[in-house]
């Protein structure tokens, strides 16, 4: 840390990104990616936009948004874009907390949240889950605090009803409630449509993984056109340009080919569970997941053991260090290929472990 390093941000620990390795090549399970490459439109429309980088981006993104805002049936002023969803969460943390509304998600959920309080110097309060990883709703009744909730939760993939996010929703009036529906795509229910009955709601949502575009940083919100507005001010004020030319064109080519994405979602439902059950045939516990990952331990081997022998075998996967985790790993859900390597190096693994 330098002597000039603000006073304010002293203290701060920032988040741990997953491993992007460049030395050797690992079969990546480690941070929920798509295995499946952009979609050849995406990948179209992103080349033709190479051509135009000279001129700045349009910072109303008024060609994806019009396309996005139909795709998921709401008006163009109840859309905001920004640059991947953690973009759009710092946003809200700096538009909807303060003093009077701390934030409130749970103990166990994206490990962002509480680097993006501590950012922006705001309060939090981290709410257990239950013994079996769920959300207990009534935890959340009235608490008037600005709540934010994974749904399907990171890192377990355990996915609340709607019904529940309604109740969260309605029960807090004075405050936002952000739904981060990073996973959503891969078997959960979104509030989307919820936004034009609460106007304290904010769904967030991201191209990283279901539109395989992590790489180009695409995210977004969807709320009443006040909130929006608020984002906006707050965009404003930060980067207009949060959203680079390619990266729009991309967004709107993976929003053209609705065929490929529903083919992909589909392929990696499949592949979770075939996955989990293989995983549970050799010992596992797995954790029931609605999203593009599973959440696993194994009764004979520690998670951190586990992990680094999968690392030894060339297979990438997140073990999370703290206490109500750290037996377990997470699991990206890859190709069919690269689960079946998976499965391999598990079955030696755990069969050693013996
Ligand atoms: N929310 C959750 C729950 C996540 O796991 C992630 C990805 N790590 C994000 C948001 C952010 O993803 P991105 O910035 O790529 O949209």
């Amino acid at each position: 840390m330098s002597k000039f390093f603000s006073e304010k941000y002293k203290a701060l620990v920032p988040y741990t990104p997953g491993e992007q390795p460049t030395e050797r090549s690992f079969i990546k399970l480690n941070t929920n990616e798509s295995p499946f490459p952009p979609s050849p439109i995406a990948q179209r429309l992103c080349r033709m936009a190479a051509g135009d980088l000279n001129l700045y981006s349009d910072p109303q993104c008024r060609d994806l948004v019009k396309i996005a805002a139909e795709k998921f049936s709401v008006g163009e002023d109840e859309i905001i874009f920004t640059n991947g969803s953690d973009d759009i969460l710092n946003f809200a943390f700096m538009a909807f907390c303060d003093k009077e509304h701390p934030a409130a998600f749970p103990d166990i959920t994206y490990g962002f949240y509480p680097v993006f309080a501590a950012l922006n110097g705001i309060d939090y309060t981290e709410i257990p889950l239950r013994h079996d990883f769920t959300v207990n709703v009534d935890d959340y009744m009235g608490i008037n605090k600005t709540v934010f909730i994974a749904n399907p939760n990171a890192p377990t993939g355990i996915a609340l009803p709607l019904s529940d996010i309604e109740k969260i929703t309605a029960s807090n009036p004075g405050s936002v409630v952000v739904v981060d529906e990073a996973y959503v795509d891969f078997g959960g229910e979104s509030a989307r449509g919820l936004i034009h009955k609460y106007n304290n709601l904010l769904v967030t949502g991201t191209f990283s993984k279901s539109r395989s575009l992590a790489g180009a940083r695409l995210g977004f919100g969807i709320a009443s056109k006040e909130l929006i507005q608020d984002l906006n001010t707050i965009r404003y004020s930060t980067n207009p340009y949060n959203i680079n030319r390619m990266t729009a064109a991309a967004g709107i080519g993976a929003l053209c080919d609705e065929e490929y994405f529903e083919k992909n979602c589909k392929e990696i439902i499949k592949t979770r569970e075939n996955t989990k059950k293989a995983l549970e045939n050799i010992g596992f516990t797995v954790l029931p997941s609605k999203a593009n990952f599973l959440f696993a331990k194994h009764p004979k081997i520690g998670g951190k053991v586990f992990y680094e022998k999968l690392r030894n075998e060339g297979i990438l996967v997140r073990h999370f260090e703290t206490e109500r985790l750290r037996d377990y790993n997470r699991i990206t859900l890859g190709s069919e290929e690269e689960m079946k390597e998976l499965i391999g190096a598990a079955k030696r693994i755990t069969e050693a472990a013996e």
